[in-house]
């Protein structure tokens, strides 16, 4: 029987897209490493630490230079340290995709440097945050990307394209953030923001979504995670639903390894 002790956004969310997924990796100890996209991701957040951690301090931005510098720089930690994830067609073109990736993340820090870093006056930066409280036997733990000093929740975000509209308020993210927030500060954050970095036909641009959340958006997420404790418990790991587009080869590390995948899956095109 396993046992959980805290649970993460990121953890609940694997759950509920591939209960599947979240056995292999965390029963199981399979690695998926990141895809180019995480990576480029991970630029882009190590760019908005350097920037803000320092303007805490000094109460300026840094030249839009030094966030280039620490994006790429990150990036590369992060695909040495943890590999890539890269789908068996595209492996002959991987030293191009890893190139690209790394352009993608200096443009992105441009436009953090030109456009969203202004905007903001830090109050922390990736801060470890946690709440144990009565509904369930686990603490919820996050990193907090960006707290400002008049009380906004700020997330970093990349995408391939605009996200689509209210996707924000899909995000339990949100909810859950919200609440260690509650905890860590005593009052609710003025807004949460997603900060979106998004490829476009002109360039990379940004676009911020807000979003509200309550109690009532945290009891129901509670109702969720009680529901995947006890699957948990149970050792209840179904694969995700028959033609989920994330059940692939390019979007599931496990694909070549998963037992669940039908032979008439497999045979499906670009597999
Ligand atoms: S291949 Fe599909 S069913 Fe198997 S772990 Fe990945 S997403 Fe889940």
């Amino acid at each position: 029987m396993t046992t959980l002790d805290h649970l993460t956004a990121s953890s609940y969310g694997q759950f509920f897209k591939c209960p599947a997924q979240w056995d292999y990796v965390h029963n199981q100890g399979i690695k998926i490493p990141p895809g180019i996209a995480a990576h480029v991701g991970s630029g882009l957040h190590g760019a908005a630490e350097a920037n803000f951690r320092q303007k805490i301090v000094t109460g300026v931005d840094l030249p839009a230079s030094d966030l280039a510098d620490a994006a790429a720089t990150k990036y590369r930690e992060r695909v040495e340290k943890d590999g890539v994830l890269c789908a068996r067609d595209d492996r002959p073109a991987l030293g191009r995709l890893l190139s690209e990736g790394v352009d993608r993340a200096v443009e992105f820090s441009r436009v953090l440097a030109a456009t969203v870093a202004p905007l903001y006056r830090p109050a922390s930066v990736e801060q470890f945050v946690k709440y144990q409280g009565p509904e369930l036997p686990v603490t919820w733990v996050g990193y907090i990307d960006l707290t400002t000093a008049d009380n906004k929740l700020v997330d970093w975000k990349t995408a391939g394209k605009r996200w689509p509209k209210g996707r924000e308020h899909k995000e339990n993210q949100a909810t859950i953030y919200r609440k260690l927030f509650v905890a860590d500060r005593g009052i609710e954050p003025a807004a949460t923001v997603f900060e979106v970095f998004f490829d476009s036909k002109d360039g990379a641009k940004r676009d911020d979504r807000t979003t509200v959340r309550d109690d009532a958006d945290w009891v129901a997420l509670q109702h969720g995670a009680g529901i995947m404790l006890r699957m948990i418990e149970h050792g209840d790991f179904p694969p995700c639903p028959p033609g989920s587009w994330n059940c692939s080869p390019v979007w599931c590390g496990l694909w070549w390894v998963c037992r669940h995948i039908s032979e008439r899956q497999r045979r499906l095109p670009n597999v």
